[in-house]
């Protein structure tokens, strides 16, 4: 008897934001709403993503190293050193 193994899984077919913005841009500036709200939504994003960036550029250097790796902050899962498992 032939067993025939099938994969099952999904597939991601989730469009980048790249990949909309010569979409939505046009459909935007022609005044479509719901274009204007995924573009505000994009840079929402965005914001987030920068204000981040931010706080952990202005935090790392108050953070201690970790004696054991030389990373700058707690690990949240110990050390992947190994060494101590307190960060
Ligand atoms: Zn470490």
């Amino acid at each position: 008897m032939i067993e025939q193994k099938t994969k099952i899984g999904t597939i991601d077919i989730t469009p980048t934001w790249e990949s909309l913005i010569p979409v939505l841009v046009p459909l935007a500036a022609e005044g479509n709403v719901t274009a204007m709200n995924e573009l505000r939504k994009l840079a929402r994003i965005v914001d987030t993503h920068i204000a981040n960036l931010k706080a952990l550029r202005d935090e790392a250097p108050k953070a201690p190293v970790c004696p054991d790796c030389g990373v700058r902050g707690a690990h949240a899962f110990g050390c992947p050193l190994g060494v101590t498992t307190d960060g």
